[in-house]
């Protein structure tokens, strides 16, 4: 079984340093399991058979060593990928262009039933190194002699299974006809079954099993939910989850570096405090964020899995599966952060998809637990929760507090005739902070909107705070709260943008990485302001 502390990175597997570079910006941190142990082998020019899950990685874990097979001054087709649908197809060859971006001249063709057949041909015509289809049309090309398969170098069945189930046996048989004898051959699939091991048998030289099922695993008593979110809501969902559950101190993980950087800038924009930990930061702040988190200054903790394994935090209150893990350990993994000493703990979880909803099978299955269906928490829940906890502190206080001054205040007030209803409807507006309590969940405006403006003046430089128009500020007291902190005169201060949720602030260059630090946990008009420089 892999064991997380046996990952390598990237740069071990002896990938062309184009295809590095590609992943690096992509953001995998490192290879899943598959990927480890397929990609040196392939690379070798030995044949594989991949038993392993949906979602585990494999399209990377043949793709990036097709990448290295291919020689992009020939013009021939010289990988051959087949998979099931056309989804798959679209899909796989998207991924490989993605790793192919900084190889010159490779091109990458998908082929399937179901779109005009004349232009699949004209793309194959112009040259096509690598092919991925689906069986029935790429046998529909053979025939047209619009693919010709005697350059083929590397074969690679995606999802072999799913492929026999769909009855393409025969075809995947017909089309392996045409292949050149001596070529590579690389088998996927997530179950193995006598049919598969009689293709490999026939097929394939002395193939290499790589599986990457681990053990079962059991969880601890955690609590575990899943949440059907839309693509491109999870961020919403994550808020109102931990708006409604009154989370102090939760960790949300997610698969890449910059998935992790994205949602940090998203909940600081929402006026949350959240703070990223992965692989590319340096130590220094890594340890910076770590005591944040562990002295409760920090509540919301976003990391990818590398990034969090060498960390000793495993009280906290709940943890969000933002990405379902790429690894059934990694779940197991991230999960055990919470629930620890008799505590009760929560893992939540977010479904995008049909096939997403599979992976959370799989992980039902390995972690033999049972995950818990969850609608959404609407709008409506979040203020009517606001509303209890508020009259559970009312009642607090009246049972507790000697009121004698405030009572005086209210005299007064009822004196000159309003109701003590009224009174008490503008004070509860006045401690929820205004009538915007919904807008926290409202778009918000990402990292590109401000990399459209202008950019800072000679000799300035630019720096976000995340409090906005929503919490009633303005320039002035921007100007007064960078010059208090940090000592600079006000007339330094260069121009102020301020949005819905944020602030745009031109300071001295000379002075950012000051500024921005004597700004860290500062409050301004009594709410805590994330600021940070924009590069
Ligand atoms: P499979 O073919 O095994 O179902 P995919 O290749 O489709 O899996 O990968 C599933 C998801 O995981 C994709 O979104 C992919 O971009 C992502 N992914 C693959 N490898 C990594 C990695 N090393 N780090 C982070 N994300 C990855
Ligand atoms: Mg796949």
């Amino acid at each position: 079984m892999r064991r997380i502390t046996d990952i390598n990175s990237f740069e071990e597997l002896g990938i062309k340093y184009e295809i590095q570079k590609a992943v690096k910006e992509i953001g995998y941190e490192s290879p899943t399991a598959i990927q480890e142990k397929t990609i040196p082998i392939l690379i070798r020019g030995a044949d594989v058979i991949g038993h392993s899950q949906t979602g585990s990685g494999k399209t990377a874990a043949f793709g990036i060593p097709a990448l290295m097979a291919v020689n992009p001054s020939h013009r021939a087709t010289q990988i051959l990928v087949l998979c099931p649908t056309r989804e798959l197809a679209v899909q796989s060859c998207g991924e490989i262009r993605k790793f192919a971006k900084y190889m010159h001249g490779i091109r990458t063709i998908p082929v399937y039933g179901g779109q005009p057949i004349d232009r699949q041909i004209r793309e194959l015509k112009s040259g096509a190194h690598i092919v991925i289809g689906t069986p029935g049309r790429i046998i529909d090309h053979i025939e047209r002699h619009t693919l010709r398969l005697n350059h083929i170098k590397m074969v690679v069945l995606d999802e072999a299974d799913e492929m026999l189930n769909m009855g393409f046996r025969e075809d995947i048989e017909k089309i392996l006809s045409f292949v050149p004898e001596k070529r590579q051959t690389a088998l996927f699939s997530a179950t193995m079954s006598e049919e598969i091991l009689a293709i490999t048998h026939k097929y394939q030289t002395e193939p290499q099993l790589v599986k990457t099922k681990q053990k079962q695993l059991t969880v601890s008593s955690v609590e575990q939910y899943y949440y059907e979110v839309p693509r491109g809501k999870k961020t919403e969902v994550l808020c109102r989850l931990i708006e409604v559950n009154n989370t102090k101190r939760s960790m949300v993980f997610c698969n890449t570096k910059r998935q992790v950087d994205e949602l940090v800038a998203q909940l600081n924009a929402r006026g949350l405090s959240a703070e990223g930990l992965h692989g590319d930061m340096k130590q220094a702040s890594r340890n910076s964020v770590m005591a944040q988190f562990k002295s409760g200054s920090l509540e919301i903790l976003v990391a990818t899995d590398v990034a969090a394994r060498g960390i000793d935090v495993d009280d906290v209150e709940c943890v969000f599966n933002y990405d379902i893990p790429l690894d059934m350990e990694y779940y197991v993994h991230r999960i055990g952060r919470t629930g620890r000493a008799g505590k009760e703990g929560k893992a939540h979880m977010f479904v995008t998809g049909g096939r997403q909803y599979a992976l959370l099978k799989e992980i039902q299955k390995y972690t033999k637990s049972t995950i818990i269906h969850r609608a959404v928490p609407s709008l409506a829940e979040i203020s009517a929760k606001k509303s209890d906890d508020l009259k559970i502190k009312v009642l607090n206080i009246l049972k507790t507090d000697n009121l004698k001054a405030e009572l005086e205040v209210v005299d007064k007030l009822l004196i000159d005739g309003y109701t003590s209803s009224e009174v008490a409807a503008v004070l509860i507006r006045i401690i929820s902070g205004g009538d915007n309590e919904n807008e926290a969940l409202s778009p918000v405006y990402m990292p590109d909107e401000y990399s459209r403006m202008p950019k800072a003046g000679k000799g300035m430089a630019r720096i976000k705070l995340s409090i906005g128009k929503t919490s009633k500020i303005a320039a002035k007291h921007i100007v007064g709260a960078i010059a208090g902190a940090s000592g600079i005169p006000g007339g330094e201060i260069g121009k102020i943008e301020i949005f819905d949720y944020f602030t745009i602030a031109d300071i001295p260059a000379h002075m950012r990485d000051e500024i921005v630090s004597a700004m860290r946990n500062i409050k301004i008009n009594g709410k805590t302001t994330n600021v940070e420089p924009i590069k």
